[in-house]
């Protein structure tokens, strides 16, 4: 459908109006708030949920306050797990028993990535891709240089993603590990992750996806596509809030033999009985190193709650809504001022996110903020215009591009 420019306000409040998920913005703090005028960064740092304020004013008084170290025995320790197997259920695809939090993202990747490779002796190549994140590139340049493995690098084009093709091209028997995001960060491509995780157990491999641009935007379903490893953030679209721990998947099939390298006390079979020797602990729980970080990931819990309300089907429709609209402000506005798009036009190859360049996009992004119109800036020139499902109205989509428009044309 196309729209004549004048009429995109009306657009938006029909839109709005219309929305079946139209009542889960005001489930977050913040959303009345006049200073914000578009949250257009719900893929950086989600949203608080009203419910995650009382939830963790409770905590601290009832639970922490009031259980005292009691609280370990009666539910602490086993929230790594359990809340793992709700993100499993609620969005990964995943039974039970294969997903855990804890760490970072970051720290995760690199236990997971360790473990993986434990998993293919011998075999001497890692494939990866120049676009993922920098913690993902990073971590396994390092891991490289610790086992003595060759990095195999794809190049993807600019504003697309790791194809399966891509994949097939790269991998061999030489290939022990291959690990992509399922959205890249930069341009938002939705990777096939099936006929990548085809092409790679065709050489034998195995496939880690890191899966924090995608996790609470996109249907995930590691199980039926045979997914063997993923990681992702929490604090992105699950609204876990800064730092909050990240999530490890690792399949059934894998865990008997699975070993991570950070030997610690809460990943051993039965830690309190403070034994001689590392054994790792039955299960998921094996990718526990240190004491888990409780209070970081009780908010999670709201933000699935609200996805369980509406199903992941719902999320993900609103989400291909809200990008579609965004695109269609920016090829109707700022392509005209020499801005281009830098994201899939195809729905079904873009995640939940939209980047547009322009070489003043940098300085545009930093008065945007001042006036309370939140994207970011992603290097050398890109604003990203991340649309979280169930915070975002497309009044805010189009107040954001609206300001972007404003601010090119002020120039
Ligand atoms: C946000 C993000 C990370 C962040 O990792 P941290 O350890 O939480 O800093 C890692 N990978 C990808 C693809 C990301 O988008």
């Amino acid at each position: 459908m196309t729209t004549a420019p004048e009429d995109f306000p009306t657009r938006a409040t029909v839109l709005d109006t219309a929305d079946p998920l139209r009542d889960y913005p005001s489930r977050f703090l913040g959303s009345e708030d006049p200073e914000i005028v578009a949250y257009l960064d719900g893929n950086s740092l989600g949203r608080p949920t009203r419910a995650t304020a009382d939830r963790l004013a409770a905590f601290v008084t009832e639970a922490w306050g009031g259980r005292l170290i009691r609280g370990w025995d009666e539910q602490w320790f086993d929230l790594p797990v359990r809340i793992g197997e709700r993100i499993g259920a609620s969005i990964l695809g995943a039974a039970a028993g294969q997903t855990m939090i804890g760490d970072s993202t970051t720290v995760l990747l690199y236990k997971i990535a360790r473990g993986a490779l434990g998993l293919r002796p011998g075999r001497t190549e890692i494939v990866l891709d120049r676009d993922n994140f920098p913690t993902d590139r990073y971590l396994l340049e390092a891991i490289a240089r610790e086992l003595d493995l060759t990095l195999r690098w794809i190049e993807p084009e600019f504003t697309g993603g790791v194809t399966a093709q891509d994949v097939a091209d790269a991998v061999s028997e030489r290939t022990a590990l291959v690990v992509l995001s399922h959205v890249a960060y930069r341009s938002g491509y939705l990777l096939d992750a099936p006929a990548i995780c085809a092409a790679t157990h065709d050489a034998g491999a195995l496939l880690l996806l890191d899966l924090c641009h995608s996790a609470g935007a996109v249907e995930i379903e590691l199980d039926s596509w045979g997914v063997d490893f993923a990681v992702g953030c929490t604090y992105k679209y699950l609204n876990g809030g800064p730092g909050a721990p990240a999530f490890a998947y690792v399949r059934t099939e894998h865990l008997a033999d699975f070993t991570q390298p950070i030997w610690g006390w809460m990943g051993r079979e039965s830690p309190f009985e403070m034994a001689q020797g590392y054994v790792p602990a039955q299960g998921i729980r094996r990718v526990i190193s240190g004491t888990p970080a409780i209070i970081g990931m009780l908010p999670i819990e709201d933000t699935l709650d609200l996805i369980d309300e509406v199903g992941m089907a719902a999320v993900r429709t609103k989400s291909v809504a809200l990008t579609e609209f965004a695109l269609e402000l920016v090829r109707s506005w700022l392509v005209p001022l020499g801005v281009s798009v830098s994201s899939p036009t195809d729905p079904d190859r873009r995640g939940g996110h939209v980047t547009i360049d322009h070489p003043q996009f940098k300085e545009i992004t930093a008065r945007l903020w001042q006036r309370g119109v939140i994207p970011d800036f992603r290097p050398p020139q890109g604003i990203r215009i991340g649309l979280s499902p169930l915070s975002t109205t497309y009044a805010e989509v189009l107040a954001g591009v609206a300001a972007i428009r404003d601010e090119l044309t002020a120039r």
